[in-house]
């Protein structure tokens, strides 16, 4: 058994801190919002008074806040000065490759271990267990973090040192961006040619355009009945995020120089996409942005 602190019980930290206690871990959270710390009382998992009590007599902290300048400040502010030497710090928000590195910079610097370790698979893979991990830290701390994760997850892979687990999931979530477009501009070139959707999708889903983006979040109703589509793009993965992740993607492709035109467009696209409607819907939806443009 391992003491836990889990800070940031939203979304995917609440459904990911009850895995780890049904694992039999003794967890102890903690969110600045009341109502999240509420839920996480009615789940079963103790709350504390704030970052720095959760954190205090833990051996393991797991961060899952909504963006990097979360992250830093709670680290600089509280979280590392409360904390027992040597605890080992598990960041897991999505946040960018610089930032990833910074906050492990901070965390050696006040004595302690820490690996990012963002995910993929959304709030049902969190409330299932079967989250993907990306690992960025060194050989001994990822030992260390596996057991953790793997109560939460069902594919955990060691990227590499510092900030590369991030590194990994700006990359995925790129290619993703940018092939739902791809797929969706199909889609909507079909239906002005005359294509039915079933039978695009009958020759691509077999063909060399097959891709998660198609056989998973086909973007119209109809072929794949689980995909958002067939509920008006409700729930899924929300435009807001995937244009979150883009810009993270875009601080990375500038930062290294990187002559990444579709990300930088993907990203431009997104942006409009969650600005408009598209914020709360799947980002697939973004075909309808695609049909209205044209
Ligand atoms: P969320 O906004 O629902 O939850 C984040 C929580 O962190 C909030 O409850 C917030 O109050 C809390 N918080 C912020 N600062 C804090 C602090 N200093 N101390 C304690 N709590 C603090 O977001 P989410 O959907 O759970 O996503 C969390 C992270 O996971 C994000 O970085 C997101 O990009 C990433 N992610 C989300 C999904 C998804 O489908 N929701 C999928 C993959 C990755």
């Amino acid at each position: 058994m391992t003491r836990i602190a889990f800070l940031g019980l939203g979304h995917m930290g609440l459904p990911m801190a009850k895995n780890l206690v049904a694992a039999g871990h003794e967890v102890h959270g903690y969110d600045v919002v009341p109502a999240a710390d509420e839920a996480a009382r009615a789940a079963g998992i103790p709350v504390a008074d704030s970052g720095a009590a959760a954190v205090a007599d833990a051996d393991v902290v797991i961060t899952m806040f909504p963006a990097g300048k979360h992250v830093i400040a709670a680290y600089r502010d509280e979280l590392l000065g409360a904390a027992k030497p040597g605890t080992l710090f598990i960041e897991s928000s999505t946040i960018a490759v610089d930032e990833a590195r910074e906050a492990h910079e901070m965390a050696i610097a006040a004595g302690h271990r820490n690996v990012d370790a963002p995910v993929s698979g959304g709030v049902v893979g969190a409330e299932n267990g079967t989250l993907a991990f990306m690992v960025g830290g060194s050989d001994e701390d990822f030992a260390e973090a596996l057991p953790l994760l793997e109560a939460m997850g069902k594919r955990i892979v060691h990227c590499g040192g510092p900030g590369l687990g991030q590194a990994a999931k700006v990359c995925n979530n790129m290619i993703l961006g940018i092939s739902q477009i791809a797929v969706a501009e199909a889609f909507v070139l079909g239906e002005r040619l005359g294509l039915e959707h079933q039978a695009l999708y009958d020759v691509v889903s077999q063909a060399s355009g097959q891709c998660w983006a198609l056989t998973t979040n086909c973007p119209v109703p109809g072929p794949v009945p689980t995909s958002p589509a067939n509920r008006d793009y409700q729930p899924g993965f929300a435009g807001a995020l995937m244009a979150k992740d883009l810009g993270l993607a875009l601080q990375a492709i500038e930062g290294t120089g990187t002559d990444a035109r579709m990300g930088r467009l993907a990203e431009q696209i997104y942006a409009a996409f969650a600005a408009g409607s598209g914020a709360g819907r799947d980002f697939s939806g973004i075909i309808t942005d695609i049909r209205v443009a044209g």
